[in-house]
C-alpha cells in the first residue's frame, strides 16, 4: 500500500501515522519527495482499514500495490535512486553514468594495475575484476581469491578507481570490507541467503540478471536485499539465454526502460558477457547507452588471447578507450534531444 501525503504536512503528524502503522507489525519506507512524501507500507496490509486512512486530513490518496516487489516498486520512490559508491561518494543513477571497466579475473598485479591505469585515462570511474569466479567447469581458473581482493585493493590505491568483484560465498563477506561494490553474479542472483546476508550489510550491491530470469524474478531478488534493510542495489542487465548461438547469450535492451519504468534503482548494461564477442561489445554498448541504462560494466584485458577467463569478449585497452569515447558522443547526443 502507498500512502501519499498532502503537501506541507507537519513532520510530526507523518510520523504519527507511521508509528500506527508500525505498531499494526508492518513496514514502512518514506520517500520524501519535493511535494509530497510517501509512505509505503509493506506486509500483511489487508487488515489495514483503508477508507479510515484516506479519510485522515494529512492524506491526500492511498492505494494498493498489487506487484509483489515493494521497496524497489517506483510507486514507492517515484524518484530515481542514487546510489553513493566509495570514499569519494560517487553517485550513480539518475543520470550520473559510469562506466565499469577491467577483467574478467584478476592475474596478477602487474595485470590488474596496467588495466586499472589504462581503463581510468580512458573514462573509467570503477574498476572490476574477479577474484572469485563461477567457472562452469572446476577445472578452469577458480579466480585468485583473497590474493585477487588484496591486488584490486592495491589497484584502488594506485588509481583511485573505486573497486567492483563479485562474492559467491556469504562466508567471504569479511574479505570485502574495503571492497566498493559487491556484485552478485547472474548464477547467484537466486542465492536467497546470499542475498538476506547482503541485505545486513551497507555496502552497495550490483545484482546481475540470472541466464533465465525474468525482470519481475530480478526485481524480486532485489527486493530480498532491500527487505533487509540496504537499500543500495543497482541492477544489471547481462543478457539471458535463448535459442540464438551466434552470441553468448542475448542481450535483452528492452529489459532497461522496462525497469526504469518498474523501479527507481538504476540499471546498467553488461555488454560483455551479453555477447561474448569483442567486436559486438561496442555497437551494444552504444545502444544500451542510448536506451537509458545509468552505466556499463565492459571487460577490458591488456592481453586478451592469454587472459585467463572470458578473452574472447575483452577489449584490449585502445579498444575501450574507443568504445569509451562512443558512449561520451552518445551521451552528448541525448543530452542535445532534451535540451
Ligand atoms: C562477471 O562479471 O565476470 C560474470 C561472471 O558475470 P555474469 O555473472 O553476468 O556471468
Ligand atoms: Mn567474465
Amino acid at each position: 500500500m502507498v500512502i501519499i501525503v498532502k503537501p506541507n504536512t507537519k513532520e510530526e503528524r507523518i510520523q504519527d501515522l507511521i508509528h500506527w502503522i508500525e505498531a499494526q507489525n508492518l513496514r514502512t519506507h518514506v520517500s520524501s519527495g519535493d511535494y509530497s512524501t510517501i509512505i509505503g507500507v509493506i506486509g500483511d496490509t489487508s487488515k489495514l482499514d483503508e477508507d479510515l486512512i484516506s479519510g485522515l486530513d494529512i492524506v491526500e490518496g492511498v492505494k494498493r500495490v498489487s506487484e509483489p516487489f515493494k521497496s524497489v516498486n517506483r510507486k514507492f520512490h517515484p524518484q530515481d535512486s542514487v546510489i553513493e559508491v566509495g570514499e569519494q561518494k560517487l553517485k550513480v543513477g539518475h543520470g550520473n553514468f559510469h562506466i565499469i571497466a577491467g577483467p574478467c579475473s584478476v592475474e596478477s598485479e602487474e595485470q590488474i594495475i596496467s588495466v586499472a591505469k589504462s581503463v581510468k585515462a580512458a573514462g573509467a570511474t570503477m574498476l572490476r575484476g574477479g577474484a572469485f569466479k563461477p567457472r562452469t567447469s572446476p577445472y578452469d581458473f577458480q579466480g585468485l581469491k583473497a590474493d585477487g581482493i588484496e591486488l584490486l585493493l592495491e589497484a584502488k590505491r594506485e588509481t583511485g578507481l573505486p573497486i567492483v568483484t563479485e562474492i559467491m560465498n556469504a562466508n567471504h563477506l569479511p574479505l570485502f570490507e574495503h571492497v566498493d561494490v559487491i556484485q552478485v553474479g547472474a548464477r547467484n542472483m537466486q542465492n536467497f541467503e546470499l542475498l538476506k546476508e547482503l541485505g545486513r550489510t551497507d555496502k552497495p550491491i550490483l545484482l546481475k540478471r540470472g541466464l533465465a530470469n525474468t525482470i519481475k524474478e530480478l526485481l524480486m531478488s532485489a527486493e530480498y536485499i532491500m527487505a533487509g534493510g540496504n537499500e543500495r542495489v543497482i541492477l544489471c542487465e547481462r543478457g539471458v539465454r535463448t535459442f540464438e548461438t551466434a552470441t553468448r547469450n542475448t542481450l535483452d535492451l528492452s529489459a532497461v526502460p522496462v525497469l526504469h519504468e518498474l523501479t527507481h534503482l538504476p540499471v546498467i548494461v553488461d555488454p560483455s558477457h551479453a555477447t561474448g564477442v569483442a567486436r559486438y561489445v561496442k555497437p551494444m554498448a552504444l545502444a544500451a547507452t542510448a536506451c537509458g541504462a545509468d552505466g556499463l560494466i565492459i571487460e577490458v584485458h591488456n592481453d586478451p588471447p592469454h587472459a585467463l577467463c572470458d578473452g574472447a569478449q575483452s577489449l584490449r585497452p585502445e579498444q575501450f578507450e574507443d568504445v569509451a569515447r562512443g558512449v561520451r558522443a552518445i551521451r552528448s547526443t541525448l543530452a542535445g534531444l532534451e535540451g
